[in-house]
């Protein structure tokens, strides 16, 4: 039986990040990965040549001394990811369907601030606050420190209070109030029920600057793999565990995995949905308590995802890397809502993408969607699904592509549709429970899952844990980092690698 020291459940940012900061301080590390090829949300696709992306498109925090910037220097990848930032001025559209306008927001909180001060000249009070709110929580979480974070969150009032109270408490403006709620479709929680500080956490990140990464997500899966080389990483694809043995003191022992193979691990590290790894923990350790906890946790929004090229020969001057979101209306709670029977939101992507010589302008469109809406398919499988799932599809599809013509009739005979993807999509290629974005939602009284488990040497982490996107699917395996390596080791390890 093979030895390990750690052994990390599943090949995302998560899991990756997971095992190159434990292998960096001299561990063995495993990792386990269900699919063929590690990446999880990471990976991209191709069609026709054309790279597409199916989770990470772009993220705040690698400018200079930026979070995401900071995570890289100490994982030693940071020259091997080359950040896009997308314009400064107007990084962010919105276009309200129900006033037939565009508000263009830029990065930088200095930039968003004035520009929102022109958009409502009255409502500069409330601005100012709502800014200073979200500086304020970010300043107070442990977690957005890399020397102080921990899996022991200490709750600020901020974490009692959803994000549309306080936007009701500083603005009656319902507009003003959606495009500071906006980016709620970064994380597909509504306004209602996510906490205030919750919301600055994710948010404060995208505000200070919005950057894609050349060659997207696949420049972390290399960048990655260049690195693990250096160090004692085993990574098997294709594998899973099944069960856990010898579990003495309420530790696990032995690990056996789908192919009948066997190893031993001191820790093991689950950086999977919470519901996946509830199967994986023997009934017998576990409070009735704990599994109607995690049986009760609420999925994020998933999307239904159209991925699109205009045609080359079409030279559109102004074409440039930005993220449009088109709403029919102000009101985000009933965009994120399942039982939302209206139109609904949707958030395009616009990227230059080179591949194989070529240069592709690709436009990628997400519309906020839902288990529920997908249900009746749930036991059919990619590629083996029936006419009627197609049909839905194809429908989709169709009326997607209606309003983005409406809104930019420019685009009309020269959007190119390459494929789709519904919530089943990614429940099947991401192997979580309903195809949710961002996991487990951050949601006022919901206590998500972080840290030990109730066998003393399993651990939680991922996008489900703290918070989801990259920088908190990576933040979450910091936090365990620190836990297994202690606080001494931790300390010395940041140390000498942010200086460099
Ligand atoms: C459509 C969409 C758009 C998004 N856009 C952005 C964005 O622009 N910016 C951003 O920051 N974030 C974005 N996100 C979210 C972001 O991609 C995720 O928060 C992050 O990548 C999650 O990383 P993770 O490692 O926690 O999970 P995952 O990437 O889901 O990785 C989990 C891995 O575990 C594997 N696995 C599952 N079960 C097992 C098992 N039992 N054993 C072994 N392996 C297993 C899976 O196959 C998968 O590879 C988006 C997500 C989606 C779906």
């Amino acid at each position: 039986m093979k030895k390990y020291d750690d052994i990390v459940v599943g090949g995302g940012i998560s899991g990756l990040t997971t095992s190159l900061l434990l292998a960096m301080n001299r561990r063995k590390v495993l990792l386990l990965e269900k699919n063929p090829r590690i990446g999880g949300a990471l990976s991209r696709f191709y069609k026709g040549g054309v790279p597409f992306d199916t989770g990470f498109h772009f993220t705040g925090g690698l400018n200079k001394n930026g979070i995401l910037h900071n995570i890289l220097s100490v994982l030693g990848i940071r020259d091997l990811i080359q950040p896009v930032f997308l314009s400064e001025g107007n990084a962010n559209c919105f276009f309200f369907e129900s006033e037939n306008r565009f508000y263009e927001i830029p990065y930088g909180i200095k930039n968003i601030k004035e520009k929102l001060k022109g958009y409502f000249p009255g409502e500069a009070a409330a601005i100012d606050k709502y800014f200073d709110k979200v500086q304020h929580v970010c300043e107070q979480t442990p977690s957005m420190n890399l020397h102080t974070l921990t899996s022991h969150q200490s709750h600020l009032d901020e974490d009692f209070i959803t994000l549309e109270e306080v936007l009701n408490g500083l603005t009656k403006n319902p507009l003003l109030k959606a495009l500071l709620s906006g980016f709620a479709m970064c994380y597909g929680v509504k306004p209602q029920e996510v906490s205030f500080a919750n919301h600055s956490r994710i948010c404060l990140g995208l505000y200070e600057s919005v950057a894609r990464v050349k060659d997207g997500g696949t420049a972390f899966i290399k960048a990655f793999e260049t690195k693990f080389k250096d160090y004692d990483v085993e990574i098997h694809c294709g594998k899973y565990i099944t069960g856990l043995d010898d579990i003495h003191n309420r530790r696990a022992g032995r690990f056996i995995l789908n192919t009948g193979e066997e190893v031993s691990g001191e820790n093991c590290i689950f950086t999977i949905h919470p519901k996946e790894i509830l199967k994986i923990l023997p009934e017998k350790y576990l409070s009735r308590a704990f599994i109607s906890r995690i049986a009760s946790f609420e999925s994020s929004a998933g999307f239904f995802s159209v991925f699109t090229t205009l045609d080359t020969e079409y030279e559109e001057p102004d074409f440039d890397a930005t993220i449009v979101s088109i709403l029919p209306h102000p009101d985000i709670n009933q965009l994120l809502d399942p039982s939302n029977k209206g139109a609904s939101a949707l958030v395009l992507i616009k990227s230059i993408e080179r591949a194989g010589g070529k240069t592709y302008k690709t436009i990628n469109t997400f519309e906020p969607s839902f288990f529920e809406q997908v249900e009746m398919w749930k036991d059919s499988k990619t590629g083996k699904r029936p006419e009627s799932y197609k049909d839905y599809k194809r429908k989709k599809v169709e009326d997607i592509i209606e309003r983005i013509f409406t809104v930019f009739p420019k685009y009309k005979d020269r959007l190119r549709v390459i494929d789709a993807a519904s919530v089943l999509t990614f429940r099947d290629y991401l192997n979580n429970p309903d195809g949710s974005a961002y996991g487990v939602k951050q949601k006022i009284g919901q206590y998500n899952l972080i840290g030990k488990l109730p066998l003393r040497n399993l651990y939680a982490a991922g996008q489900s844990s703290l918070l989801p996107g990259i920088i908190g699917a990576m933040m979450s395996s910091f936090i365990i980092g620190r836990s297994i390596l202690e606080e001494k080791q931790y300390n010395k390890f940041l140390n000498q690698n942010l200086c460099n």
